[in-house]
């Protein structure tokens, strides 16, 4: 019996119980191939992070006595598609069976059932032992309900995994603290500066080049800041507990210009790449908060708590219920490009230049600039969800498309028609003023709707939901602001629409 095993770039799980024993019959193989980094333009960081992450993960193995086949890029072996390293493999060492584990992206999936197929050898799966729920639960859970609310599977992952819980009742007796939460952060106030790894990458950097991979974003230096071991991803965990839980929740949409992370954990890399458990997460902050003896507010951790047992398994559950479907959806038929500067940050609009200049530069943003301006502004603009979806699916550290796609294409882009986010997520310069400090620097006025360096996103909003009146305007999350518009003067109305259409037109140079 020889057993080849399959670890895909995301699966860099080393507490999974494969590797709990070794056996010299059993043999990992781990590639870099073009198939992944060409199906979307990544952003450099991205590439480097995950090719460092599994060489790292290679080594590890080998060093617990682990037998491993490694493809480098640059390798002259390498066939640079699983299908072809696979087969080749096959052949060269008469593996007898090929395991592999349940693939998180759908186009994978596919593909590796579609290869085991093909394979003259049988094939097992197992599950990754990574997620709280199978990918299943969700549509089982869903299963005759005609709405899929996010709250509602959260309290059921609570109460199921007993996590905040005295009982079946919450253990403060309250559920959702969100009210706490959500605050703008004082003029004067910085938050921590972030961990950052000093991880060297020249090599890596010169392959991915020497290879002609094409990416975005930059990586100035030679070396990269994201985690790329578990050791570094627990460092990580632990810097965040001691230093960014007390004041998680309470500034969790927050922005600044003075901070590009300001109390997120930064872990979606280390997390989606299964590296850290979510379960460990989970578990580390609870402790914090009980050690902390009242210290650390309740919010606070139930806020996080939330984030990762909540929305990160719902958007799971959402991925497997709805694909492939979801990929094509566009309900509000949208048809524009995304204008060049979401490639340079060079645009004089504040919120925008910040959001994007820092998402070129660390491959990171929090989520309410992903959603709330970058999302915002690509809905207000009428971007077709297939380029908004390859723009987050290539620019951040942590976008893998089952956690990607539910929250771009879905939550920000609406375009499954809200069964994700119940209302569009879109807003004037109100909300992005009361939530962040960016509209005091900024080259338009937040206060004017048109006339002369008006911010855009006060007419386009409204341009917005002209547009699509048909499909929102019964949305009883959003038919109150349509009120708002039908009681405008026709005048200010049309002068609105008209300065909505200069914008559009001259999209390039705002
Ligand atoms: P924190 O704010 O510190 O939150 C802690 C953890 O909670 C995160 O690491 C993440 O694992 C989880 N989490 C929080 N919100 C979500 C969410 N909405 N969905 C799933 N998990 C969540 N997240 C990705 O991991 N990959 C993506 O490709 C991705 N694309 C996004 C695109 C858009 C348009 C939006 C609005 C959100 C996207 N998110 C994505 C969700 C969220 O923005 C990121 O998980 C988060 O910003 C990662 O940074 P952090 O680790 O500092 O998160
Ligand atoms: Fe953004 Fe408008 Fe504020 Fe400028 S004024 S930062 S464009 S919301």
């Amino acid at each position: 019996n020889k057993i080849l095993r399959l670890i895909l770039g995301d699966q860099l799980n080393s507490q999974h119980s494969w590797f709990s024993t070794t056996d010299h019959s059993v043999t990992y193989v781990l590639m870099e191939v073009w198939q992944e980094t060409n199906y979307v333009v990544h952003h450099l960081q991205k590439v480097v992070a995950f090719f460092a992450a599994m060489r790292q993960f290679a080594a590890e193995l080998q060093a617990i006595g682990h037998e491993v086949i490694y493809f480098k890029i640059s390798d002259p072996e390498n066939k640079q598609s699983f299908e072809q390293n696979l087969q080749y493999l096959i052949s060269k060492h008469s593996y007898t069976k090929l395991e592999y584990l349940l693939p998180d992206e759908y186009r994978l999936d596919e593909e590796l059932k579609r290869i085991a197929q093909a394979l003259p050898i049988p094939t097992t799966i197992s599950d990754t032992e990574h997620f709280y729920s199978t990918r299943d639960e969700l549509g089982k859970f869903f299963k005759n309900r005609k709405t899929y609310v996010m709250e509602n599977f959260y309290r059921y992952m609570r109460q199921k995994h007993g996590v905040l819980m005295h009982g079946d009742e919450p253990i403060t007796g309250q559920w959702n603290y969100d009210q706490d939460n959500r605050q703008k952060m004082p003029a004067n106030h910085l938050p921590p500066a972030p961990l950052l790894f000093a991880n060297a990458i020249t090599e890596i950097k010169k392959e991915v080049a020497a290879a002609g991979i094409t990416t975005m974003g930059y990586l100035p230096e030679n070396n990269l800041s994201w985690p790329i071991s578990r050791v570094q991803s627990l460092e990580l965990l632990e810097y965040f507990v001691q230093n960014n839980l007390p004041l998680f929740g309470t500034f969790q949409d927050a922005m600044t210009p003075l901070s590009w992370s300001l109390y997120h954990a930064r872990l979606s890399f280390a997390l989606n790449s299964k590296m850290l458990a979510p379960r460990e997460v989970v578990q580390r902050v609870i402790r914090e908060w009980e050690e902390s003896a009242g210290k650390i507010e309740f919010h606070q951790v139930e806020g996080f708590v939330r984030q990762v047992l909540g929305w990160r398994e719902y958007m799971r559950g959402m991925y497997w219920l709805k694909m492939p479907d979801l990929e094509k959806a566009n309900f509000l038929e949208n048809t524009q490009s995304l204008p060049s500067w979401y490639w340079t940050g060079k645009t004089r609009m504040n919120c925008l230049k910040h959001a994007i200049g820092q998402s070129l530069h660390f491959a990171y943003a929090h989520h309410i600039q992903r959603l709330m301006i970058t999302g915002n502004f690509a809905l207000l603009a009428g971007a077709h969800p297939d380029e908004v979806d390859a723009w987050y699916l290539g620019i951040y550290i942590d976008a893998i498309q089952w956690v990607e796609i539910t929250n771009t294409r879905a939550l920000s882009q609406f375009a499954d028609g809200g069964q994700i986010g119940t209302k569009t997520y879109v807003s004037t310069a109100a909300y992005i003023n009361r939530m962040s400090s960016y509209c005091q620097g900024c080259y338009y006025d937040k206060n004017k709707k048109i006339g002369d360096r008006a911010c855009p996103f006060n007419s386009l909003y409204w341009n917005f939901l002209d547009q699509h009146e048909s499909k929102l305007a019964r949305n009883p999350r959003i038919s109150m602001v349509y009120k708002a518009w039908y009681k405008m003067e026709p005048d200010t109305k049309a002068a609105i629409l008209e300065q909505a259409q200069q914008y559009l037109e001259q999209i390039e140079e705002l």
